[in-house]
């Protein structure tokens, strides 16, 4: 058994059970770099940022998915999406993987706009051939699979202000069904800075869409993008490279708009996507605990509950320390009681959802095999665990510490 699919097995059936026994050392050390993180279950919606050992493939939704040197995929759950998920991993020893996720469905409330120029909702015939030239020029931008990893940084609000149309509602514009919402909208004065909500490269930059009025484009890496539509002014051009925070462009009403407001959507690919899931992660991820690599790292989760289990937590780090100390390394220890660490190397953000209520787990910096093991240390020997884990890092003699 692979250790990916025994993190799986743990996290399915660990939380909150009875002791379990841990998994034997030597089935985990068969595969000690296959680590495949992915969240047991999504939001239609979301942005799913998942883990595999560096030169895996991995396709879904009919893709193949771009992998950063550190292992990092991203793809996005359409509105409509049902479960399960599959994602297929071909690991770089030819092992495959077939993962499922879970789908939470979520409801599509129907609203009413009413207001806005009739002319948008029906386009008279002779402007048809100008909104399939710009749907042309959309699609274009969207389709880049571009390799910066912007997608993983933790995304920001482009302006302050009120949330005033969801993604996926059911839209009537002026009495009539049209699309659902592709986007969040933000209530703010015209002429309000729009900020990059995360770092990029402008693909589009049109000041006079007819559908969508200003438009622009941010591409974040892996097919990941944010437009924003009905602005008053665009501050930059095609090919510019965008820093989180800096301001693009300017809120407006131009296009099918009520009155000023900021349009933010964001796709993966085609599929759209919500960005107020995207800042939920963000907001989840800044609770959680981030974790620099540094130097070796060990995270004890649930190091807080009242129970006998930190005591073994403990135990395991401390063991751990010595046996790095004794090699010259310094070990680094966070606690967190969330279901979610964000790991930062190298500029690059991941989020790993946490299998296990209690467990150590054990991350190394570069991508060295063995770089990242969890120990359930439910009913484990936490000595031993982690002298066994120093030990196979190294492949070096045992780890030379007492008791
Ligand atoms: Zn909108």
């Amino acid at each position: 058994m692979s250790w990916a699919l025994g993190a799986l097995l743990f996290a399915a059936t660990v939380a909150g059970a009875p002791a379990a026994a841990p998994p034997p050392a030597a089935s985990m050390a068969q595969d000690p770099a296959a680590r495949v993180v992915f969240p047991a279950s999504v939001s239609q919606g979301a942005m799913v940022i998942g883990k595999v050992p560096p030169g895996s493939r991995v396709r879904h939704g009919g893709r193949e998915l771009r992998v950063t040197a550190y292992g990092s995929v991203v793809f996005g759950v359409g509105r409509d999406a049902t479960a399960p998920l599959q994602v297929e991993v071909e690991r770089p020893d030819g092992g495959r993987e077939r993962i499922a996720i879970g789908v939470t469905p979520r409801d599509w409330p129907v609203e009413e706009v009413r207001g806005v120029p009739p002319r948008t909702v029906d386009p008279p015939p002779e402007v048809a051939a100008r909104i399939a030239r710009e749907a042309a020029q959309v699609g274009a931008a969207r389709a880049l699979d571009d390799a910066r990893a912007d997608f993983a940084q933790a995304f920001i609000w482009p302006v302050a202000g009120r949330l005033s149309g969801r993604f996926g509602n059911q839209r009537i514009y002026n009495g009539k069904p049209g699309s659902p919402h592709s986007g969040m909208d933000i209530a703010a004065p015209a002429g309000t800075p729009v900020k990059a909500p995360a770092a990029g490269v402008v693909t589009l930059a049109a000041a006079d869409f007819y559908i969508t009025g200003g438009t622009l484009i941010i591409d974040h890496g892996h097919g990941i993008s944010s437009n924003f539509l009905h602005l008053s002014r665009i501050d930059v051009k095609v090919g510019d490279r965008i820093a989180q925070g800096q301001v693009v462009a300017a809120v407006g009403a131009t296009g099918r708009a009520t009155g000023p407001h900021l349009h933010w959507g964001m796709n993966w690919f085609d599929v759209r996507i919500d960005p107020l899931l995207v800042l939920e992660r963000a907001k989840l991820a800044a609770r959680s605990a981030a974790v620099a690599l540094d130097g070796p790292h060990v995270v004890l989760q649930g190091a807080g509950n009242e129970s006998p289990r930190p005591a073994r937590l403990a135990d395991f780090a401390a063991t751990l320390r010595r046996c790095l100390e004794n090699r010259g390394l310094t070990l680094a220890t966070t606690l967190i009681n969330e279901p979610v660490i964000v790991l930062r190397e190298g500029g690059e953000e991941l989020e790993l959802v946490m299998p296990a209520e209690i467990g150590a787990y054990v991350f190394w910096p570069g991508r060295k095999p063995g770089e990242a093991m969890g120990y359930p240390l439910i009913d484990g020997r936490p000595q031993a665990m982690a002298r066994e884990l120093a030990q196979r890092y190294f492949e070096g003699p045992p780890c030379p510490v007492s008791g």
